[in-house]
């Protein structure tokens, strides 16, 4: 998390680059085969050796995992998939993806059941076309591209699968729980450089012939943003903390932190263009400005904060049905 927050506080498209690769290691690591293990982390925790990606969207289907569409039928021990996906990160440059298909109709009372999960190897796959490049709000040019991906009969091997056959909309979920902690990092990065930088250009900058450092505006403004970076920083390293210790509510304190800090970094940036005033505020030259178009995305990508708010409130139901604090029958009708 400490090496997200730092790489986002330089260069935020580095961080996303190496937070795609997570999402494509980290289902491997929980639900892969050790083969499969062995053959696809190494070139990719070497770094740079090869690149992960990982494949779910939909243009039906964002937020609403279950509902995907895209297909894979078995046939003898080779899987054929069909569909689209959309905003695929480092779909340009990744060696090898981690696609989430529907291989069974979702259940009237389980309709999350019935999503696999496979790794599609990019170089000389047949049928795998990468489509459009999806322009973003200017953020997160650096290198991280969204990008279409197109499944047309593409052929696996049923050794390529990732974890059980029908489980992949749990897989995808246990992922998410981890890994958006590293969004929340992101974006907690970002907004600490903002306020370096208003913090800075306080001391150096007079009107009316004092320091800006010396109003008691701008200091009640930098001292907020310090309040709600440290708050924001709490967050983000309890919930790592909580995951290292395999404790249980690591997941709501993820959602917690992924929501919290992506917004306040918002505002943070958002405080530390207005430290600068108009004209240097906004230009691309002093290098704030585009700390703002970054962190909007880091409320969207890997759950929309909508979710968060949801997953944090009924993984917390669960976490205390599972202590026998909320009882069962309560517990599964709000969540
Ligand atoms: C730059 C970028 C990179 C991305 N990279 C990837 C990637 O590598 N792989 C990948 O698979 N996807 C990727 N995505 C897609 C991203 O995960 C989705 O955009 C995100 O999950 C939201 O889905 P959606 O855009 O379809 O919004 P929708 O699901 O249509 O949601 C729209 C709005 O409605 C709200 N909403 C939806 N359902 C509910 C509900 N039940 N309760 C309350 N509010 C709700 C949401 O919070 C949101 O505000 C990327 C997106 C971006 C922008």
């Amino acid at each position: 998390m400490i090496l997200m927050e730092e790489l986002s506080r330089v260069a935020p498209p580095l961080a996303v680059i190496r937070g795609t690769n997570d999402l494509f290691v980290t289902p491997l690591l929980l639900f892969g085969s050790d083969e499969l293990k062995r053959k696809y982390v190494p070139p990719i925790a070497r770094g740079g050796e090869a690149f992960g990606a990982h494949a779910m969207t939909e243009p039906c289907c964002g937020s609403d995992v279950a509902g995907i569409q895209t297909r894979a039928v078995k046939k003898g021990d080779r899987w054929v998939i069909n569909g689209r996906k959309i905003f695929i990160s480092n779909a340009d440059i990744a060696d090898y993806i981690m696609v989430f298909a529907r291989t069974s109709e979702p259940q009237p009372n389980r309709r999350w059941f019935g999503i696999t999960a496979f790794i599609v190897e990019k170089g000389g796959t047949p049928g795998l076309k990468i489509g459009a490049k999806f322009e973003k709000r200017g953020g997160l040019r650096g290198g991280s591209h969204a990008m279409e991906v197109i499944f047309d009969d593409v052929e696996v091997p049923d050794a390529n699968r990732v974890g059980e056959v029908g489980m992949g909309f749990i897989i995808a979920m246990e992922t998410y729980d981890r890994t958006r902690v590293g969004v929340a990092a992101q974006a907690l990065g970002m907004a600490q450089a903002a306020f370096e930088k208003a913090f800075q250009y306080s001391l150096q900058r007079t009107a009316f012939g004092q320091y800006l450092a010396s109003f008691e505006a701008i200091q009640f403004s930098l001292a907020e943003m310090m309040a709600e970076l440290m708050t924001a920083r709490y967050l983000v390293y309890l919930a790592a903390y909580l995951a290292d210790q395999g404790r249980e509510e690591f997941k709501y304190v993820a959602s917690l932190a992924k929501f919290y800090t992506t917004e306040v970094a918002e505002k943070i940036v958002s405080k530390a263009i207005d430290v600068h005033g108009g004209g240097v505020g906004v230009i691309h030259e002093t290098g704030i400005e585009r700390f703002l178009r970054d962190v909007k995305i880091t409320e969207i990508y890997e759950g929309a904060n909508n979710i968060q708010r949801l997953v944090a409130f009924r993984q917390l139901v669960r976490t205390l049905m599972k202590k026998g604090i909320v009882s069962q029958d309560i517990a599964r009708s709000i969540t």
